[in-house]
């Protein structure tokens, strides 16, 4: 269903991230997740694309089993690094074919395994360009819907470490707006003062498009540390760490506090009119469900 009328339908929109697996046994865990997770009939749901390439058909396959085989929606994310304009559009067509109505266009990092890669040689050098090009692609291809690819882009509440001039940065972010996106899905985040201001500072820059808020849970000492090296700049605050430091550490204790610090936050922003929430599931169902359960959250209809 393409975003605008997911929008129309769900006041408050829920979703959630899944990445594809690379193995037999991870792929046993996703499909798992998926079962026990499509009885909270998510708003959507989204798949992540590994920059340069690295899990193109992996992704292509996962969106393509969840649309045909699970009644969720799904929402592949696509990178510009290391792709002509021709393997941009091979995706979008394949896509297109699949009846997929929604695409996350994001710039993506370089992967540690092109250290050498000439980002010149790229069709798209930032998200913005991914934009224009799926909307101008909207206009010349076919799609099952008229209008073609709803378009999503990424957000980072607490800057994104690319740009350390924070004003420039809602330049950059409404300039991808103005090229075609129809949502900002954001950069996950633990203090939602953040969040809040970030959403002010769209309202002030001209960017009126949907912001879905990107949750995750703190699932272990491990996975706080790989966390935060993947979304960069994160921000800990240090009553969660305090939370987490009064615990013995063992696993079970410190994911039941990253559970109930990110249900509080889901509170907060229901309470202050959030438009979605994006849970990046990390291919597990508990937190999600426990969250969706202490919330209260009534399912779509
Ligand atoms: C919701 C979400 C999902 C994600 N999913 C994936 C995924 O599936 N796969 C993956 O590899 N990565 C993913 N990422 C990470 C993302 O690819 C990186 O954070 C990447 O560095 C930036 O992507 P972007 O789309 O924000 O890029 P852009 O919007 O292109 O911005 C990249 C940087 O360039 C700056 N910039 C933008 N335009 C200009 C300009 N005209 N001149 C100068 N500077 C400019 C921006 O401020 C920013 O610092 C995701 C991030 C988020 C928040």
């Amino acid at each position: 269903m393409h975003i605008r009328d997911i929008f129309a339908r769900h006041p408050t929109t829920f979703s959630f991230e899944f990445f594809p697996p690379k193995s037999a046994d991870a792929a046993e865990v996703l499909y798992q997740a998926i079962l026990e997770l499509q009885t909270l009939r998510p708003s959507y749901v989204s798949v992540t694309y590994g920059a340069g390439g690295s899990t193109r058909e992996l992704t292509h396959d996962l969106v393509v089993r969840l649309k045909e085989q699970t009644p969720m929606d799904p929402v592949p994310h696509l990178t510009c690094v290391g792709h002509t304009q021709d393997e941009i559009n091979a995706i979008l067509t394949r896509y297109a074919l699949a009846g997929v109505s929604n695409i996350l266009a994001l710039g993506g990092d370089l992967p540690r395994s092109m250290p050498d890669h000439d980002r010149a040689k790229d069709a798209f050098r930032y998200a913005a360009q991914l934009v224009a090009h799926i909307k101008a692609f909207n206009n010349s291809h076919a799609h099952p819907d008229k209008r073609g690819f709803g378009i999503c882009v990424a957000g980072y509440p607490e800057g994104h470490p690319g740009t350390p001039n924070r004003v420039r940065e809602m330049d950059y972010l409404k300039a991808k707006v103005d090229a075609g996106a129809d949502w900002i899905c954001t950069q996950l985040f633990f203090d939602n003062r953040d969040f809040y201001d970030f959403r002010d500072r769209c309202t002030l820059a001209g960017i009126n498009v949907p912001i879905v808020a990107g949750i995750m849970p703190v699932s272990s000492i491990k996975g706080m540390l790989s966390m935060a090296d993947m979304a960069l700049g994160a921000r800990l605050p240090a009553p969660l760490l305090r939370a987490i430091n009064r615990t013995p550490g063992d696993p079970d204790s410190v994911r039941r506090v990253g559970v109930h610090w990110a249900t509080e936050q889901c509170r907060d922003l229901l309470d202050n009119n959030v438009r979605g929430i994006h849970f990046y599931t990390l291919n597990k169902s508990t937190a999600t469900r426990e969250i969706y359960t202490t919330l209260g959250v009534r399912l779509a209809d």
